[in-house]
């Protein structure tokens, strides 16, 4: 089985859907992981272009953790994160390449600017990426059977689906301390063991788990 992971900025994929990224792996199925910014303003003192640098390095060493090592970075601005013909261009190529049973993409109303808009934007690519709707684009049109939201920053309020990732937290922990230059500013691991521990209060007592939202593709084209 192949998955796609669209992350605004790299960390959020580890901290959204880590758990379940290591169990696929573990399942034998192949993993990519496409980082829509590489958290070019997230690095003190240094500027875009270094700071890219250093959280590309991370994110690589992140997703190795997990048995990831098919990375893609669209290096879309950081905070600027938007909609434009080019991105939905390339996000759509990428989807026809790899072809995926499953993509993950943050939840709609996650809250942050690039996480709202890079849910809008993979949207729409992934139901482009299923039609003859963009001339511009490469490859044969592929639908994305499963769309499953994360939640980083904002609580789902209704989560359609948990995965327990009681067996693979350690390994998902260990990965998200390859962020070095996140986890030094912000106390990620908490907020990781915090939602990991009440999202798994919902499958039994000590277990860890994922939520997440189960998203349809709009059906009219004029929506795509
Ligand atoms: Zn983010």
């Amino acid at each position: 089985m192949n998955v796609l992971v669209f992350a605004p900025h790299p960390d959020d994929d580890v901290i959204g859907c880590g758990g379940s990224l290591a169990k696929h792996v573990n399942a034998g199925s192949n993993v990519s992981i496409c980082y829509l910014t590489s958290g070019d303003s997230g690095v003190r003192d240094a500027n875009r272009e270094r700071a890219a640098g250093v959280r590309e390095v991370e994110a690589t060493k992140a997703a190795a953790e997990l048995g990831v090592q098919d990375l893609h970075f669209l290096r879309e601005p950081d905070g600027f994160l938007g909609e434009s013909a080019s991105l939905v261009v390339r996000l759509v190529n990428l989807i026809r390449q790899v072809r995926p049973e499953i993509a993950y993409l943050p939840h709609a109303a996650d809250d942050h600017t690039d996480h709202i808009a890079g849910h809008r934007v993979v949207m729409k690519a992934l139901r482009r990426a299923s039609g003859p709707w963009l001339p511009e684009a490469d490859g044969e049109e592929w639908a994305t059977s499963t769309i499953l939201g994360y939640e980083v920053w904002t609580p789902i309020q209704r989560p359609t689906y948990f995965e327990d990732t009681t067996d693979v937290f350690e390994q998902q922990l260990s990965a998200l301390t390859r962020h070095e230059s996140q986890v030094i500013d912000v106390p990620y691991a908490d907020m990781l063991r915090g939602l990991a521990a009440f999202r798994g209060s919902r499958l039994g007592s000590s277990r860890k788990a994922e939520a997440f939202e189960v998203l349809r593709l709009p059906s009219s084209s004029l929506t795509g």
